[in-house]
C-alpha cells in the first residue's frame, strides 16, 4: 500500500530567478515537460516560474502539459505609476502561481512584511495561489529571534485573510542563510527536523487563524538550495509539502531528480 507522508499532493516549485534566457527557459522547459511527463499533476504538482519577458512563451511551451506556470514576483497595487512593476490584473490569464515576499526581493527591492501581505491579496483577488516565502536571516538566527521572525512574517500575512483564502495560500520556509547558493551549488544547510519544525509553526499560525482543519489545506514547502542528493530528508518531514527549488531548477536533469526525490519520499 501507498503511504504518503504528506496530507496533500506534494508540490516542487521552480524559481529560475533571473538565470535563463528566453530561448533556455523554453528549452528548459520542454525538458522539464518531458523528463517529468510520467509524475506531473498525478503525483505532484510541478510549478515553473520563469522571468516575466518569457511567461507567455514558456506558458506555450506546457499547453497540453500538467505542469503548472508562476511569476516570481507581482506589485502591491492593482495599477499605476510604477515603472517597471507588474501588476496582478498585468498577470491574469498567464499564470496560477506567484511567488511573493521573497528574500532577494525583502533584501534587495525593500519589500516589507506590510507590503508582502497586500501582493497576497492582490494575489488571491486574481484568483492565483501565492508562494509565500519567510524565512529568518543569519543575524536573526544567531540572535536566536528565528521563531519571532517566521511568526510575524506569518502573522501579517494572515491576519486579513480568510478560511477560503488561506487554503489557497503556499508558504515556504526559506532560511534566508541557506538559500541562493547558486545553480549546482550546494551551500550551508538547516538539520531537516528544525527545519520542519519551523514549518509545523507556520502551520500553526494560520491555525491560529482559521483554525486547524482548514490548516491542514495549507501548503508549506521547504528552501534553501536543495539539490536532489540534498532534499530527501526535507520532505520525509511530516507535515511537509514539498520544495521550492532556485538555482538547481535550472538545470533540468537536476529538477526532474528532485521531482523524482520528493514523489518518492511521499511514496515510503
Ligand atoms: C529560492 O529561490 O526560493 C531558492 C530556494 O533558491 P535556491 O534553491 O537557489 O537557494
Amino acid at each position: 500500500m501507498v503511504r504518503s507522508v504528506f496530507h496533500r499532493r506534494p508540490v516542487v516549485i521552480a524559481n529560475w530567478k533571473m538565470y535563463l534566457g528566453a530561448a533556455e527557459s523554453v528549452r528548459a522547459a520542454h525538458a522539464i515537460r518531458r523528463l517529468t511527463a510520467r509524475l506531473a499533476g498525478r503525483d505532484a504538482e510541478i510549478v515553473l516560474c520563469p522571468c516575466f519577458p518569457v511567461l507567455a512563451e514558456v506558458r506555450g511551451a506546457l499547453v497540453g502539459s500538467r505542469l503548472q506556470l508562476g511569476a516570481q514576483e507581482l506589485h502591491h497595487e492593482p495599477s499605476g505609476p510604477y515603472t517597471g512593476d507588474v501588476s496582478a490584473n498585468q498577470l491574469r490569464g498567464l499564470i496560477r502561481y506567484v511567488v511573493v515576499g521573497h528574500s532577494e526581493r525583502r533584501r534587495f527591492h525593500g519589500e516589507t512584511d506590510e507590503m508582502v501581505a497586500r501582493k497576497v491579496q492582490q494575489a488571491l483577488r486574481a484568483g492565483f495561489s501565492p508562494i509565500i516565502c519567510v524565512g529568518e536571516t543569519t543575524e536573526e538566527r544567531e540572535e536566536e529571534k528565528t521563531i519571532a521572525k517566521v511568526r510575524r512574517q506569518v502573522e501579517i500575512v494572515v491576519r486579513e485573510l480568510s478560511r477560503l483564502s488561506l487554503s489557497r495560500c503556499l508558504f515556504a520556509y526559506e532560511p534566508v542563510w541557506a538559500i541562493s547558493a547558486g545553480p549546482g551549488m550546494e551551500g550551508p544547510q538547516p538539520d531537516p527536523a528544525e527545519a520542519a519544525h519551523l514549518m509545523r509553526l507556520v502551520r500553526k499560525v494560520a491555525a491560529d487563524r482559521i483554525g486547524s482543519s482548514a490548516a491542514e489545506r495549507v501548503r508549506v514547502l521547504y528552501g534553501g538550495s536543495v539539490t536532489a542528493k540534498t532534499v530527501r530528508p526535507f520532505v520525509s518531514e511530516p507535515g511537509v509539502d514539498g520544495v521550492l527549488v532556485g538555482g538547481a531548477s535550472t538545470k533540468p536533469a537536476e529538477f526532474a531528480a528532485i521531482v523524482r526525490e520528493v514523489v518518492a519520499a511521499c511514496r515510503s
